[in-house]
């Protein structure tokens, strides 16, 4: 039979799209460590866990077990507004590397909030008009999980408070704007609105906020308000669980062409992304029926998961949120300012950790300026002006590619493109400047933040 031509896009039809989303975690044999209460280090009940999230959401969060649960018709609506996202045949950056790999990338990035966080704030926001509330809270640092946020929504007519971290929110006025131009309120974080904004703000008048910081205060706000939830944009397993859309999707448009992958690759700064890519894979792989090689890329100045440690530790600076067992660098950790681009959290994913440690995943670390110099590359080939954040997929997917010209093997390549860069300018500018550096955290740095994991015993 005479090879079929791969088209340069590969589509689903509306009635292809998947009508499930799969839960990875129903095929781990080591489940990731439940999330636990910061004062007795009991597991968190599911009663605890209503006080800051939805009801839908907290079962979903609880479910180790059910490995495919229905997306309501009201969110599958809404994914059509947007999705399927195209898989790319990425041709021209194949003949320009001159590499005998195939490269393939699922493209997040057509739609308003230029991200795939889109997927999983539908799904929130739908879940907590179910219930009945009046509106959510949240944080956002670059601002893309915010800007999602504010269009579900305004879709749903929910209220929506966003603590977005004050650096970000005098740099970023045009991301700013766009929520507000979907309803949403933005507090810039320190803010005078919380008890623990005050504390923040009467210790450190100067600060420009942290990830962290905005986390404590947009949980305070939820719990304290009534009709309102908090809401997370990643590392949740809830959210990994949305996300499964994306892998999903890609596996059914590869399937159609009877394209297997031998190596998938994405960006992990949570880890929402990468485990929503690979999970229809990785299930493939627990269950013994496939094999595939897995990478996860992250900032070499915010190395989770190849330098930080696998243990329990707080997802906020205000320490008010649950304990997750993840591979972390202490919530205190604040990467370095000269980081550009996204992938800032201390921890990772419990999901994406659990498999880490279990070996069914690989994870390595670059340096901003081989990120640029990816973005660029790819960016004069493929058209798409990619974020930073991607681009780092983007690097070690041009890495293996290079690889496999130098071996001559004709490996298929998958990676995510989670979303666009236009927000980005000010950081591709000092890149093209040649003012960018490559901060990496020596081990006396990062011992100090290791010092100050909770202890658990
Ligand atoms: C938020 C974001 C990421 C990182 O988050 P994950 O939860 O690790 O996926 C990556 N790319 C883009 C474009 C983002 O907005």
């Amino acid at each position: 039979m005479a090879e079929q031509k791969i088209p340069y896009k590969i589509y689903l039809n509306e009635s292809e799209m998947p009508t499930k989303w799969y839960n990875v975690r129903a095929d781990m044999k080591n489940k990731p460590a439940p999330l636990l209460n910061p004062g007795t280090h009991e597991p968190m009940t599911a009663e605890e866990l209503s006080a800051v999230f939805c009801s839908d959401l907290v079962a979903q969060e609880l479910d180790n077990d059910t490995a495919y649960i229905e997306i309501p018709e009201e969110i599958r609506n809404f994914y059509k507004m947007y999705r399927p996202s195209p898989l790319v045949r990425a041709y021209c950056l194949e003949e320009k590397l001159q590499t005998p790999a195939k490269i393939y990338y699922k493209f997040e990035g057509n739609n308003t909030s230029g991200s795939h966080k889109l997927n999983s704030s539908i799904a929130q926001a739908y879940y907590a008009k179910k219930q009945g509330l009046k509106g959510v809270t949240t944080e956002t640092g670059a601002g893309q999980w915010g800007t999602a946020l504010s269009m579900a929504c305004s879709y749903l007519g929910l209220d929506c408070k966003v603590y977005m971290v004050k650096c970000s929110y005098e740099q970023k006025p045009f991301r700013r704007e766009v929520m507000r131009t979907y309803g949403a309120s933005v507090i810039p974080s320190p803010s005078m609105t919380t008890q623990v904004g005050q504390k923040i703000l009467a210790e450190h008048p100067d600060t420009t906020g942290s990830l962290g910081c905005a986390i404590s205060e947009a949980v305070e706000v939820a719990v304290t308000t009534p009709g309102y939830r908090y809401v997370l944009g990643s590392v949740l397993n809830q959210v990994l669980l949305h996300q499964s859309v994306i892998g999903l999707e890609a596996k059914a448009a590869m399937d159609k062409y009877g394209i297997k992958p031998d190596i998938i690759i994405g960006c992990a700064g949570g880890g929402s992304n990468l485990g929503g890519l690979i999970s229809p894979f990785m299930g493939e792989k627990l269950r013994g029926e496939a094999d595939y090689r897995i990478i996860a890329v992250e900032p070499a100045s915010c190395p989770s998961f190849t330098r930080g440690t696998y243990a329990y530790d707080f997802c906020d600076t205000g320490m008010i949120c649950p304990l997750a067992k993840m591979y972390t660098l202490g919530c205190d950790f604040i990467p370095s300012a000269n980081h550009a681009g996204g992938l800032r959290y201390h921890g990772m994913s419990p999901v994406l950790s659990q498999l880490y440690d279990d070996g069914l995943m690989e994870a390595t670390s670059v340096v901003q300026t081989d990120v640029f110099e990816a973005a660029e590359y790819f960016a004069r080939c493929e058209g798409i002006l990619p974020a930073p954040e991607s681009s780092h997929a983007i690097r070690v997917a041009i890495d293996e590619a290079i690889k496999c010209k130098e071996t001559g093997e004709e490996k298929t390549i998958l990676f995510g493109l989670t979303g666009t860069g236009y927000f980005d300018m000010y950081a591709y500018e000092k890149f093209h400047d040649g003012v960018m550096d490559d901060y990496i955290p020596s081990d006396e740095e990062l011992a100090k933040y290791r010092a100050s994991l909770p202890k658990m015993d």
